[in-house]
């Protein structure tokens, strides 16, 4: 079976073991990692319903036909087209179907004109959100996504190899960032984000990189991420410029055993909830506890922020096939700020590391 196919199937079997009438999501990861569709979000809706029985139905604007035609890998799947005076949420209740009281999942960031359209339609119908049919699906990668997660991962670490040509004290935190955006679309397909942050403003986990001009002393995070293959990267390291403040190598040694913990904790069966404790008891022991103000990390794959949440007292149970990343830090306001992430994949055996840039500060130039 084609994987489309296979993972329509997977979401027709959870549905009708959770007594889920149908899951209708529109544009975005969900319709893409069902179909293949990287559709675009418009006003006008392209809406795919999965019902528990029968094939899958995409209602689509007939100007969007060819491209439904050209990009959606499901042999069985209805078409439903609609013209520019037609009601298309009306159309999609009626494909949605099910008896009153019936219980539809709707994708979780669809538009809320979408949402209350289908929902004025189906006035008798219960409603739940999409993630949870599609979420533990999309959670455990397949081998082919794997390959393009460990593609991305590629990418981005040659571009923290290439920190060093750019970052350097008179530049501005903008002007770096630049540079950076330049370098990640040359081994991706785009930019999704970049964060420099120097000096005190490191404090900030998303800090925007801003006018500030960089100076001999500073410490600069440096995260980034983009996509290629459809797949996401995000990595940090962490560098000095010329030096850095002496207060600031002690905690960093910290960090750097912290990220390890974090990371050797991750195997089949642990829960998310250890991997988050491994890396925040080692900075807690150290007293910096109170500066780790985030969770450890989240899951990535199409979507750079996607489960399973990395988060303190998570129950959350490790499969082979997770992927997320593993990103403790510590900011403390006014002075700097540090992180080390790396994006890491659950496998039978344990953990593979998919970022391979050593994790010590380096110090430019
Ligand atoms: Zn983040
Ligand atoms: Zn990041
Ligand atoms: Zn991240």
């Amino acid at each position: 079976m084609e994987r489309h196919a296979r993972r329509i199937a997977r979401v027709q079997a959870r549905l009708a073991a959770l007594d889920v009438h149908a899951l209708v999501v529109a544009p975005g990861a969900d319709l893409t990692y069902l179909t293949g569709y990287d559709a675009l979000a418009l006003e006008r809706p392209t809406l795919l319903i999965v019902r528990a029985d029968g094939p899958a139905t995409i209602v689509a604007p007939l100007l969007e036909r060819a491209r439904v035609q050209g990009e959606v890998l499901l042999d069985d799947l209805a078409v439903v087209t609609y013209g520019e005076h037609d009601d298309a949420l009306v159309l999609a209740a009626d494909r949605i179907g099910g008896a009153p009281g019936s219980v539809v999942a709707l994708g979780d960031t669809m538009w809320t004109s979408f949402t209350l359209g289908i929902q004025r339609a189906l006035p008798d119908h219960r409603w739940a959100v999409a993630s949870d049919i599609i979420g533990p699906e999309r959670v455990v990668k397949d081998a082919e996504e794997l390959v393009r997660l460990r593609a991305v991962a590629a990418a981005i670490d040659a571009v923290h190899r290439r920190v060093p040509e750019v970052l350097r004290a008179g530049r501005t935190e903008q002007a770096v960032a630049a540079d950076l955006a330049t370098m990640i679309r040359d081994g991706h397909d785009e930019v999704s984000f970049v964060i420099v942050a120097s000096g005190p403003n490191a404090a900030s986990p998303h800090h925007e990189p801003g006018p500030r001009t960089i100076e001999e002393g500073d410490v600069v995070v440096v995260d980034i991420g983009g996509v290629l293959d459809g797949y996401c990267s995000d990595m940090t390291r962490m560098y000095a410029v010329g030096h850095a403040p002496p207060e600031f190598l002690a905690p960093y040694a910290v960090l750097e055993r912290a990220q390890a913990a974090a990371v050797a904790a991750v195997r089949p069966g642990a829960t998310a909830g250890e991997v988050d404790a491994a890396a925040r008891d080692v900075l807690a022991e150290a007293g910096l506890g109170d500066a780790f103000v985030h969770r450890t990390g989240h899951g990535i794959g199409t979507q750079t922020h996607e489960e399973p949440w990395i988060l303190g007292g998570s129950t959350v149970a490790l499969v082979p096939g997770m992927a997320f990343s593993v990103e403790p830090g510590f900011y403390l306001d006014g002075r700097f700020g540090a992180r080390i992430e790396d994006i890491v994949v659950v496998t039978e055996e344990g953990v593979e590391v998919l970022n391979v840039v050593p994790r010590d500060l380096v110090v430019v130039r």
